[in-house]
């Protein structure tokens, strides 16, 4: 039976990373008094996009919106114990990104290096002498060039992140309660409230949609398309017995697509898999022959001394894939504009949560953005069919 609770001037659905930041982030605004309610349905965390990530960040985008995110993305991290508290640990290894190309693919690195530096990252184009210099462990006979990050991007833990937003923004009185959205009540192109399964229903003066891979779903129930899927993303662990020999080792993004990391004594990897095999899923089986099939070859390739590793464990993920440009959807609705998106994130959503936070939080209290410019990422593009051509897409 449906009850009706108490009202508050915002409703976020979805508290892992997203949810968190853009609730810490009103707590922030000086001109903000209102009262916000988070709303998620597994306080645990263990099947969110959030904990099963990798956790990184880069500025290598093609698009100066998503370079400006990861931006403040750095900034915040690089200050999250002044922000969030001095106990907190983030644990942000600055070591930076490689992405190689062969043949063709060196002409975009460049175009895209320059627009990277023009925004102010600081990164650096390789030739193969060069890369082969700087990392003698890789193989360079096939590559054209190589893009270096030199500072601003690396990987951080992003469980403690969402966790420490959480705690920060509740200490400031954000209330966040446990509960499953099952439906929007909307009346005169205004969204009204929400209701949970369990019948309590919540009446909110603006609703934030930071559901994560179900964000279409929230979406639905107010009769919006938003074309965001859940997809399977997975990552293997190795174990490789030379792996001082690598170190320094930055997150490598092979030109086969394959990319690794070091994560402690072990490297994580992974790939994307082929179009055709990328279905919508909630299933959370990880698929051990794209291991064997595409990402071991790729890697034994690119580093001989991965010939000989050690397969430790694996665990698989999913992406709120955007199927129109695989970039965030952030901003209001055009037309039920009380519902503001936070969406679609595909691979990159833990380094935006600082920067898409703020910026949410900017339109509620100041009906604008007042730091970065994301409107490149508003819903009107999908409206209008016309994807942002971000060329940087893992
Ligand atoms: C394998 C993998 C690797 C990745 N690597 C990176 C990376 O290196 N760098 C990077 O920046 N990003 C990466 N990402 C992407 C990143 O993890 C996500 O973009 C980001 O975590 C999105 O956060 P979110 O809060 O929107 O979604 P989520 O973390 O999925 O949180 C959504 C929350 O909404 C809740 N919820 C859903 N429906 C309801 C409902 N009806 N009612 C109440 N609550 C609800 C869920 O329980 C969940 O807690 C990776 C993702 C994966 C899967």
């Amino acid at each position: 039976m449906a009850k009706r609770s108490a009202g508050y001037d915002v409703v976020i659905v979805g508290g892992a990373i997203i949810g968190s930041a853009v609730a810490y982030f009103l707590t922030t605004d000086e001109g903000f008094q209102g009262r916000v309610l988070v709303i998620e349905k597994d306080p645990s965390y263990q099947y969110c996009s959030t904990t099963r990530s990798l956790a990184s960040i880069r500025q290598q985008f093609s698009t100066p919106v998503n370079i400006h995110l990861s931006q403040f993305g750095v900034e915040f991290l690089r200050t999250a114990k002044d922000r969030l508290g001095a106990d907190v640990e983030i644990s942000f290894r600055e070591a930076g990104y490689l992405l190689l190309a062969s043949g063709q693919g060196k002409a975009i690195l460049e175009r895209n290096a320059r627009v990277q530096t023009q925004e102010g990252a600081d990164v650096c184009l390789l030739g193969p002498a060069e890369l082969q210099a700087r990392f003698p462990w890789l193989a360079t006979s096939d590559l054209a060039a190589g893009c270096l990050g030199l500072s601003g991007e690396g990987w951080f833990d992003a469980h403690s992140l969402l966790y420490a937003l959480r705690n920060t923004a509740v200490a400031r009185g954000v209330e966040f309660l446990t509960g499953e959205v099952v439906a929007l009540h909307i009346a005169r192109q205004r969204l009204e409230a929400v209701q949970l399964a369990d019948g309590r229903i919540f009446s909110c003066g603006e609703l934030v949609n930071a559901t994560g891979p179900a964000a279409g779903e929230i979406a639905r129930m107010a009769d919006i398309e938003l074309p965001v899927e859940s997809r399977k993303r997975c990552v293997f662990v190795f174990d490789c017995r030379q792996a001082d020999v690598l170190q320094p080792c930055p997150l490598v993004v092979d030109v086969s697509g394959v990319y690794f990391r070091p994560e402690g004594q072990y490297f994580v990897c992974g790939v994307s898999p082929p179009a055709d095999q990328d279905p919508p899923t909630e299933d959370f089986r990880v698929e051990y022959q794209l291991f064997d099939e595409i990402v071991w070859p790729a890697l034994a390739h690119r580093v001989p001394l991965f010939e000989a590793i050690k397969h430790v464990s694996a665990w698989s993920g999913h992406y709120a894939y955007n199927t129109l440009d695989q970039n965030a959807i952030v901003g209001r609705h055009p037309v039920l504009k009380n519902f503001l998106f936070a969406n679609g994130f595909s691979g990159h959503g833990v380094q935006q949560a600082p920067a898409v936070g703020r910026g949410i939080a900017e339109l509620i209290v100041h009906g604008a953005y007042q730091t970065v410019d994301i409107s490149p990422l508003g819903f009107e593009r999908v409206v209008a069919g016309r994807p942002l051509r971000e060329l940087n897409v893992i």
